[in-house]
């Protein structure tokens, strides 16, 4: 790790910005790569870096990488990024995004604020949750949203549940079988959205029980969480269980969408035209947060909005006079 990634950067209160990216996964790191080129002044602001690569543990599929660790190529991302000469702010979690006539204020939910001339959204999505009883009260203590992250914790454990039937909940399944005893995989319908060859995996593992056609609902426990209810064609059972692991999906972050007074499809993401384009002139979306190639989110397809969505900022701010020698 370099110098440059241990030194915490700082950011003034009411700093001014050429351009702020939000968000710092894959697509807003690329967008900084690109933003430096054109010699903007520009930060990212972002809760965390890493994006949806902190959900996943390998990267087989990004071209120059065979196979690389997903947290690896973060660092490669955010180490690039800043020693193109853009600062990575973490800590900052965007609450609104005001336009006061060129500017734009960008309010953080600690308080701070800062201003620029165009703004890259690219803020990814959260982690959908099952929304039953019991999930919030033992969020941390046996229900987990990241298998990869949290599995780990329960070698030796009898059994868990993990719920889902995309590659999250698959790959899970298939991970934590060979740390716990039994692992229930409960999904609500009787086929997947995950690579069949995943499907394949799971189902060869002798401790890894399919509960199909079957919703949670309710996580039962004491301090910690001790059994899952389960509705399926027969009726309600209940699974002894030391964790449930909630492998849904994600969704956008909606409400600072609608904040911001950004066009949003009919599930929420961002409306984006070809150049990463919003229905706000100085407003630019990059990432999972958009309706751009819904049904096929990779790392390469971020970073490739990113980078277009720096080119159509740095193009709005030379057009508008915002830049260069018309300031
Ligand atoms: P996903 O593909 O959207 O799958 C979500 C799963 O959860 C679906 O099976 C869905 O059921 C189910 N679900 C959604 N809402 C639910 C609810 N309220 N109650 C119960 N079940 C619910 O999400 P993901 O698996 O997190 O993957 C997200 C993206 O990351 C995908 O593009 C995926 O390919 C990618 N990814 C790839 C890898 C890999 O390649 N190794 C690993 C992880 C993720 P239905 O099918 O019935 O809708």
């Amino acid at each position: 790790m370099s110098l440059r990634i241990s030194r915490k950067p700082k950011l003034e209160k009411g700093e001014r910005f050429d351009l702020v990216i939000v968000g710092g996964g894959p697509a807003g790191l690329s967008a900084a790569v690109y933003v430096a080129r054109f010699l903007l002044k520009s930060v990212v602001v972002t809760i965390d870096v890493g994006g949806q690569l902190n959900w996943t543990e390998w990267i087989d599929d990004y071209p120059g990488f065979s196979k690389i660790k997903a947290s690896e190529l973060t660092s490669k991302f955010r180490e690039h990024a800043e020693g193109s000469g853009v600062r990575v702010v973490t800590g900052f979690e965007v609450v609104d995004i005001k336009k006061e006539g060129e500017e734009f204020r960008i309010i953080s939910s600690g308080g701070n604020e800062i201003f620029a001339k165009a703004v890259i959204l690219a803020v990814g999505s959260r982690r959908r949750k099952l929304g039953v009883p019991g999930e919030d009260r033992f969020q941390g203590r046996g229900v987990s949203y990241c298998s990869i992250c949290d599995g780990p914790l329960y070698r030796g454990k009898r059994a868990v549940a993990v719920v889902g039937g995309g590659d999250a909940a698959l790959e899970g399944a298939i991970l934590l079988s060979g740390y716990v005893g039994k692992v229930y995989l409960i999904h609500r319908r009787d086929s997947f959205r995950a690579k069949p060859l995943l499907v394949e995996d799971a189902k060869s593992r002798e401790n890894v029980e399919f509960v199909l056609n079957s919703v949670v609902t309710e996580i039962l426990g004491e301090d910690e969480v001790k059994a899952v209810k389960v509705r399926g064609p027969k009726g309600e059972a209940t699974l002894e269980v030391d964790g449930v692991f909630v492998e849904i999906g994600q969704e956008p972050p909606v409400e600072l969408f609608r904040r911001t007074g950004l066009e949003t499809d009919e599930q929420g993401y961002v409306k984006v035209g070809e150049w990463m384009e919003t229905n706000i002139p100085g407003i630019f979306a990059a990432g999972d947060a958009t309706s751009l190639w819904r049904g096929f989110r990779q790392v390469v397809t971020a970073a490739a909005m990113g980078s277009v969505a720096a080119y159509s900022a740095y193009q709005y701010l030379l057009e508008k006079g915002l830049i260069g020698g018309k300031r």
